[in-house]
């Protein structure tokens, strides 16, 4: 009897596991049921190309409808689970109707983390998740708008190239003392912080939003006492994982639903891939990816693990963000105490940041330097040890970089 498989979370993770699935042989019907009105799409445009409207809707999308068809998929849109039996192997759905399964995979992604403080809710404020998030902004997105752009990461720096490049007045509001402080070094913030500035856009370092004013609408963000007068409030302050129906069914999570290194919860039925996952990543550390490359990756592994050809998952996390024409790519995952050597000059718009960990390459952040990227994933792969002086030797072709 072939086994029936639920899918729950329509993402980037779902529809990999899908395709997966069925390469390494997985014969049984495969449901797969998501809460949007969309099925499976790449959310990192929604920031960058798609909200600059450089980019159609229908590219959105990772595949075209045959593909469920032809994959014996059934997409069942507009539909939550909102629990799971493991006693009786079902899931309820929002309808009140329950399913049965033999293997269930969670693909729940996350949901973004709401700002709290006074008019949080007035019209005009906003968050970039899905497209109808996109959609929503777009009506207000308008040149000589001002917008207040609460959070320095990733989703708020996108958002402000984009609203720059599209005549909007725009102020970043970052609670640290530099952009992206999570995720990138010091001379890549600070790199950062010049473009942005040199694009008109003004960044409050150390200030934190305290309140939304307005009366119908959003007139404006109160922050280190000051009130900055804006018409829309864009919302950029992190995510948080949707691991609430692995944790009522009795499952492990913290946040995010942990998983082994083959995707496996404490359930050998249950799996979990992409962005609602915790695990146990390639440095022994446990940690929570928010990638595409995570989700991707993590499917894969479920898929071979469900066929009965486990392998551990630890691949390299890497990482990109599109930011006017810089396009910074990041591979491994840099701590503060790693040493750092920039190669190249950042004046030239195209350089890197290595991080040496005991001597050997950890990861390493580039813009516009694709080479170094790519050359820097292999040495953190490897664990290859090279010389702080050669890496910042410019001279030294980055090919021959291990010497
Ligand atoms: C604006 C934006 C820009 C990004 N840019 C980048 C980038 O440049 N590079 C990069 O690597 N990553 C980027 N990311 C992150 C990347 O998109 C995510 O890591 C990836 O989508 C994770 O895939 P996933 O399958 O885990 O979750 P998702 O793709 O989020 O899919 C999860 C789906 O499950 C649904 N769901 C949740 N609970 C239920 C339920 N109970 N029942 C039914 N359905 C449910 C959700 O609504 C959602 O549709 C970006 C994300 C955003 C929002």
């Amino acid at each position: 009897m072939s086994e029936r498989l639920i899918i729950v979370g329509a993402g980037q993770a779902a529809v990999q596991a899908v395709q997966s699935l069925r390469v390494d042989g997985f014969a049984g019907p495969i449901t797969l049921i998501g809460d949007e009105a969309y099925g499976p799409y790449q959310r990192p445009p929604l920031s960058k190309a798609y909200l600059l409207g450089s980019f159609e809707r229908e590219r959105l999308f990772l595949k075209a409808d045959g593909f469920y068809r032809e994959s014996g998929c059934e997409l069942r849109l507009n539909t939550k689970v909102t629990a799971i039996d493991r006693q009786t192997k079902t899931v309820t759905l929002d309808d009140g109707s329950s399913l049965p399964y033999d293997k269930l995979l969670l693909a729940t992604g996350t949901r973004v983390r709401k700002l709290t403080c006074p008019g949080a809710q007035l019209p005009g404020v906003h968050y970039l998740r899905d497209i109808a998030d996109v959609d929503g902004l777009q009506q207000e997105f308008l040149a000589g708008k001002r917008i207040a752009i609460v959070g320095g990461g990733y989703i708020g720096l996108e958002v402000a190239a984009v609203a720059a490049k599209r005549g909007l007045d725009v102020t970043v509001f970052e609670a640290m003392e530099r952009l992206m402080a999570r995720a990138v070094s010091r001379p890549m913030s600070d790199f950062f912080a010049a473009e942005h500035a040199k694009a008109g856009v003004t960044i409050k370092f150390k200030t934190g939003v305290e309140a939304i004013e307005g009366k119908a609408q959003v007139e404006g963000a109160r922050a280190g006492g000051h009130l900055y007068p804006a018409d829309i409030v864009l919302v950029g302050i992190g995510v948080v994982p949707n691991d609430e129906l692995a944790k009522a069914a009795g499952l492990e999570t913290n946040d995010g639903i942990v998983v082994d290194r083959h995707g496996m919860t404490a359930d050998s039925s249950i799996f979990a891939a992409g962005d609602c996952t915790r695990h146990v990543g390639r440095e022994g550390l446990s940690i929570r990816l928010e990638s595409v490359q995570n989700a991707i990756d993590q499917a894969k592994h479920c898929a071979l693990a469900m066929t009965g050809k486990a392998k551990i998952y630890s691949e390299v996390p890497w990482f990109w963000s599109d930011q006017y024409d810089l396009k910074l790519q990041i591979a491994g995952l840099a701590r503060p105490t790693d040493t750092t050597i920039v190669r190249g000059d950042p004046a030239t718009r195209k350089f890197s940041v290595f991080h040496l960990r005991d001597g050997v390459v950890a990861a390493v952040e580039a813009v516009n330097a694709a080479p170094d990227y790519m050359i820097g994933k292999k040495l953190v792969a490897d664990g290859v040890r090279v010389a702080p002086e050669r890496l910042a030797d410019t001279a030294i072709p980055i090919k021959q970089i291990a010497g």
